[in-house]
């Protein structure tokens, strides 16, 4: 046996980083091992869009918890997470109407700065863009993106400073349950000894959880982005846009570029090897994302294709997260399978996992909705809009 911890993160995305920030404050003893290097997977790729948008009161409370995280980033955590505040706005047709009124509705209750626009408003909001087709939209003044990649490494050194061990480049090859009680887990190093293992691989979760005999329902997809620089005229930046009639989002990226990717639930039929899949994007999917974002933006017709890459989401049954001691009382956690959307929410899982893994006696949001048992139960987490990939 090498080292004793308290506890074992496995998986250096935004979710272990801010787990292990969240344990070392505690006084926990934790080290978080990551395969390749930290953000070097899908939390480096993200494309760490920020909004409160959501059906459920729960992912709504963490959304806006996070929020404040990432507007007071270089206080709370000790760096720069890149949070641009660009305004997020949702645009719906008539059959989701209902559903958007009901989402702004919950959000203005918990306190989310949020509103329904008219049309002319929302040309005022959106200049140059197409709006003859909506029935309604929303916005999010508040709300904007990070920089992925910064935000998971500044999480990561603020863990090594509050004392947590992160070993990088070292695989967890198997996790170790006896009479039902994780004990450990080996790499290539050695075996390493905890009672509580935290399984935050995202893409991966299903093959690490597998090795200690449990199985998850997590997917690893492949999913692409691509960016288009603006044309002149219109190099100034938009507000983030979640286009549902067009089945696209989008956003403004350093240089003048727009960077867009897809809002669609085919995306979980890409199941792929997480290990060996095509990293670049395809032709095709430049031209399609092209198009959807030129009939929402005719302007960018004249824009320019400057590249745009290819990574995984880890996808559940209801693209909602497992975060879950499974089996119970075990010591082994789940804490994967954000799909599409759970960059925004990273800081709040961190609280969420560190309050199950202590017993808080008052945890600041109930885990309840995300445990494994409602697949079984047929109670999977349902949204307001047809497509529950948004949340
Ligand atoms: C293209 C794209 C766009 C996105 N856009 C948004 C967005 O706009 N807003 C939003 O909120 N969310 C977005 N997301 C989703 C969000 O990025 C993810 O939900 C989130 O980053 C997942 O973080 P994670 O820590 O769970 O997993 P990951 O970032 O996947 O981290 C898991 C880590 O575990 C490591 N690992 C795996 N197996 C092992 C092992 N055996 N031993 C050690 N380490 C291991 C991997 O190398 C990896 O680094 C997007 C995702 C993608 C891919």
């Amino acid at each position: 046996m090498l080292s004793l911890y308290d506890v074992i993160i496995v998986g250096g995305g935004i979710m272990g980083c801010s787990t292990a920030l969240e344990l070392a404050q505690r006084g926990l003893s934790v080290a978080l091992f990551e395969k390749r290097t930290i953000g070097e997977g899908p939390t480096g790729r993200s494309s760490a869009i920020i909004r409160q948008h959501y059906s459920n009161e729960l992912t709504a409370r963490m959304a806006l918890h996070s929020l404040r995280v990432f507007q007071d980033f270089e206080e709370q955590v000790g760096d720069e997470c890149g949070f641009t505040q660009a305004g997020f706005v949702v645009l719906v047709e008539e059959k989701d109407r209902a559903g958007l009124e009901a989402n702004v509705e919950l959000q203005r209750r918990l306190g989310i700065r949020t509103e329904l626009l008219s049309t002319e408003a929302l040309g005022q909001v959106l200049p140059g863009m197409e709006a003859g087709d909506l029935v309604a939209a929303a916005y999010e003044p508040d709300s904007g993106y990070a920089d992925p990649y910064l935000t998971v490494t500044a999480y990561a050194r603020a863990a090594r400073r509050a004392g947590a061990t992160i070993y990088q480049d070292t695989e967890v090859g198997r996790v170790h349950l006896e009479k039902g009680r994780v004990t450990g887990i080996d790499t290539k190093e050695g075996r390493f000894g905890t009672p509580i293992v935290l399984n935050c691989t995202g893409a991966w979760a299903a093959r690490v959880a597998a090795t200690a005999g449990v199985g998850l329902p997590i997917h690893s997809c492949r999913v692409q982005v691509a960016f288009f620089r603006r044309p002149p005229g219109h190099e100034a930046a938009h507000p983030v846009v979640g286009d549902f009639r067009n089945a696209i989002y989008f956003r403004p990226e350093t240089g003048n570029i727009t960077l867009v990717g897809l809002i669609d639930p085919a995306e979980e039929n890409a199941i792929v090897n997480p290990d060996g899949y095509d990293e670049r994007m395809d032709t095709d999917f430049v031209l399609d994302a092209g198009e959807r974002l030129v009939r929402r933006y005719p302007a960018m017709e004249e824009s320019v294709s400057t590249g745009g890459y290819a990574s995984l989401y880890a996808i559940t049954p209801d693209w909602h997260p497992i975060v879950d001691e499974v089996p119970a009382g075990s010591g082994f956690f789940a804490c994967s399978g954000f799909s599409g959307h759970g960059f925004k929410l990273g800081p709040a899982v961190g609280v969420m996992l560190a309050d199950m893994v202590t017993g808080a006696e008052a945890p600041l949001f109930d885990p309840h909705l995300f445990r494994l048992a409602r697949y079984g139960e047929g109670q999977p987490v349902r949204g307001q809009y047809e497509y529950s990939i948004v949340g």
